[in-house]
Order: structure tokens, then sequence, then C-alpha cells
């Protein structure tokens, strides 16, 4: 329960709660900070896409459902679409060219395309309630669990065709289209369990951060709500144990990823503003994720089937990145397409790319910045819940006390 530390190894991984809890702090310091800096806080995003799985009709009318945009000629003129065009995507004969051959066919995500979307100040758009709940929000979870079914598209896959998801059912609760217990049973493979893992984590940490900042609907007062963390997270260990999960699988990506991130450009403008500062706090989530992140991907994706796997694996993910294309409330939308693009993006340089690769002299255009700056905030948001479960855990002991003082009065 919430009152309970979690104690011992993470599964998958070779690090363990306590470990994750120790540099927790410091972690959400710097990148807190990190995230405030002009090079992390713009993210271009379409959000304006249609749902290319079903006739998604939902407009979430609530004030908070909405996002503000920036005007383009206030981002740097290097990060704007048009040089982007012209820098990120080396020709096509260029990239067979690239050590190995990565490119776009071992992204985990669909990108927006560079040249359409807004750009969005992520710091003025915090991800927290906004009234999106009901039978749309359920579908898009469902739609997004009921990819976490593996083995049936191995044809597809030898035919080359995509596996698009089937279009789901209206379910009234979640619980009728797929039990936790169904979901991650032990006959699945830990490919499939490793998938469910990181679905749920991201889902417990969207619930804890719109539990974190609730508006309470009779005062109109904004604040945490300890009984939706209970209900929604802290009552199932397991949810609550998958945002640290992600943690670690986000840290090995960004550790993976040291070199190249410390070689990055950073710099917007020619007075190269900022800039010194963003890489000393970046090399010091650097060093804490190489010192954590300890996420064990050598035992995936091994034996006979290992690369239909890892293929299905991929497919699946790239689907839940354009299901984000439904979800019926601009802000959740967005947070929905940076979090899947930093989860995307940590699977792809853990399970898709090698030392060579990952070398920053040899494949300067690696990442796009989008990526980058979706990978840095997505930890942030799960650096971010982790520190919420803390206070979460402060405020349940503080109710604790009180009840018993109660008692003892009473
Ligand atoms: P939901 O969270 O909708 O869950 C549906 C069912 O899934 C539950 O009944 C339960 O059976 C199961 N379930 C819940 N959590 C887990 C888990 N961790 N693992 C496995 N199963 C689980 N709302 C906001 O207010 N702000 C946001 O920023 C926001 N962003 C969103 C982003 C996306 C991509 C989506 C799809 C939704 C977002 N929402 C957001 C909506 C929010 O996630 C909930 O859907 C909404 O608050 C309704 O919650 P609920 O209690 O009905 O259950």
């Amino acid at each position: 329960t919430c009152k309970q530390y979690l104690t011992g190894p993470i599964e998958t991984t070779l690090c363990d709660y306590e470990t994750v809890e120790s540099v927790n702090d410091e972690l959400y310091d710097q990148l807190h900070s990190l995230v405030e800096t002009p090079f992390f806080r713009y993210f271009r995003a379409d959000l304006y896409r249609d749902c290319p799985f079903w006739q998604e009709n939902a407009f979430c009318m609530n004030r908070e459902c909405g996002i503000t945009t920036v005007d383009e000629s206030e981002i740097p003129a290097k990060w704007r679409a048009a040089e982007l065009s012209k820098v990120e995507m080396p020709p096509e004969d260029e990239r067979t060219r690239l050590p190995g051959c990565y490119y776009r066919d071992s992204d985990y995500c669909f990108l927006d395309d560079m040249t359409e979307g807004d750009y969005i100040d992520l710091a003025l758009n915090p991800e927290r309630f906004t009234g999106y709940v009901g039978p749309s929000a359920h579908r898009v979870w469902s739609s997004i669990y009921s990819e976490n079914c593996f083995g049936l598209s191995e044809m597809n896959l030898l035919s080359g065709k995509s596996s698009d998801p089937a279009p789901v059912s209206m379910p009234g609760s979640m619980t009728e289209v797929l039990s936790e217990d169904e979901a991650e049973s032990p006959k699945d493979c830990l490919e499939q369990r490793v998938y469910y893992k990181i679905i749920s984590g991201l889902h417990a940490s969207i619930s804890t951060h719109v539990c974190r900042e609730t508006m309470n609907q009779t005062t109109g007062e904004w604040g945490p709500d300890l009984q939706c963390f209970i209900n929604r997270v802290a009552s199932y260990p397991e949810r609550l144990q998958y945002i640290y999960f992600d943690t670690v699988l986000l840290l090995r990506a960004v550790a993976r990823l040291g070199p190249y991130l410390s070689a990055y450009d950073y710099c917007g403008t020619d007075a190269h503003e900022g800039e010194a500062e963003t890489l000393e706090r970046l090399k010091k989530v650097i060093g804490i994720a190489q010192a954590v992140g300890k996420f064990d991907e050598t035992v995936l994706f091994r034996g006979e089937n290992a690369n239909i796997l890892r293929e299905e694996f991929k497919e699946h993910f790239r689907n839940v990145s354009r299901i984000m294309d439904c979800v019926g409330c601009d802000k959740c939308r967005l947070w929905g397409k940076v979090q899947t693009t930093g989860l995307a993006t940590a699977l792809k340089v853990i399970f898709e790319l090698d030392e060579k690769a990952l070398d920053p002299q040899a494949n300067q255009n690696l990442l796009q910045r989008s990526e980058v700056v979706a990978l840095v905030n997505t930890l942030h948001r799960f650096s971010e819940s982790l520190a919420a479960v803390d206070d979460f855990r402060k405020m349940w002991a503080e109710a604790d006390a009180l009840e018993e003082a109660r008692l003892l009065e009473g």
C-alpha cells in the first residue's frame, strides 16, 4: 500500500526501489530546472490530426483541456520547421551510409511531421487534472492495452502488413475489457509483460499527476487529492511499481545516450544563451542515470523468434503513438504525445542502437530535437510522479496520525 515503501529489486532491472528513491530528489531538482530552459520547453506537435482508428467526436469543453501555443517567430530560428527540415533528415543516400542501418525503421513511434503543427511551451501547459473523463478516455486506454497482445501478427510481419489495432468496443469500465491479472498473467512471454508494465506505468504516472494537481469542483482551488491517488494508484501496488520500472527504463536510455547528449547542440541563438547551464544540468542527470539506470535489456528478445517479437513490439508501440491522435482533450493529447515519444525514444536507444550508432561524431543526426526534448520531459514527468508519491505518503501518515488522535480523544 501507499504507506509501505517498496523494497527490493525492480524486476527486469539490476536496480532496486530504495536506490531510485535515494536519488530522486536530486534527479527531480535537476530535471525540473532543465525543462524550464529554452531548449527543452518548446515542443512541436500536430494536435489536430484525425483519429486513424475510429470516429472520435469527443470534444472536451473544459477550459483546462485547452493549450496555449507559441508563435513560431518566438522560437529560435535554428529550431523552426524550415531549418529543421534542412538539417534533420539527411538525404536518402546518406541514410544508408550511417553506421549500421538504423534510421527511421528503428523508430518505436510515428513522429509528427516536422513541418506541421504548433510549437507549445510545455512549461506553460502543465500536465494535471483537465476533466477529460468517461467513454472517450476509457476507449483510448482500452485500445492502448489491447495492443498488448503478441504472437498474433506473425503472419502480418512475414507478409509485411502492419497490425493496426482492431476497432475496440466501448467499455463501461476497463475491467470489462481486460483485467489486470489477465493482462499480466505469468503465462505471457517476458516481452509482453514488459510492454504491459510500460503502458501501465505510464497510465499510473498520468493518474498521479491528475491527483497531484486536481481542481476541487466546489471551491475551484487546485491541490493534491489523496483519495484520488489511493483509488487510482496506491490500491494497486503493481501500478506504483511500474512507475519505478519506467523511470529505470528511461534512465537507462539517458545513460546510454550520455556521450551523444553531452555533444548535442543546445544553443538556439548566436548569443549561446543558457547553453552552458543546460549542459551542466544535463550532465548531472546523465551522472545519476549512469549510476541508477540499470535496466537489463539483455534478458529480452532472446531465442528463436527474437527478431519477430522485437518487430512486433515496435509495431505495437508505434500504434500507441498513433492512438494519441484519438485523445479527445488537447492538453492530454499533447502530454500523451510527449510521453509516448519519450518512451519510444528510450526503447529505440535501448533495443535498436549499438555503441557505434550512438557515437556523436559518427552519427550526429541520430535523434531529432523532438526526441531529445520528449525523452528528457518524459523522465521529468516520471521523476515528478515519484516525488508526488512521496508527498502522498506524508499526507497519508498525517491523516493517520490525526485519525489516531481523534480515536484516542473519543
Ligand atoms: P482511467 O484512468 O480512465 O482508467 C480506466 C480503467 O483502466 C480503470 O477503471 C482501471 O480498470 C484501469 N486502469 C487504471 N489505471 C491503470 C494502470 N495504471 N494500469 C492498468 N490498468 C489501469 N486526464 C486529466 O485530467 N489530465 C491529463 O493530463 C490526462 N491525460 C491523459 C492522457 C491520455 C493519453 C489519456 C488516454 C487520458 C488522459 N487523461 C487525462 C484522462 C485520465 O487518464 C483518465 O482516463 C480519466 O481521469 C478517467 O479516469 P478513471 O478513474 O475513469 O480511470
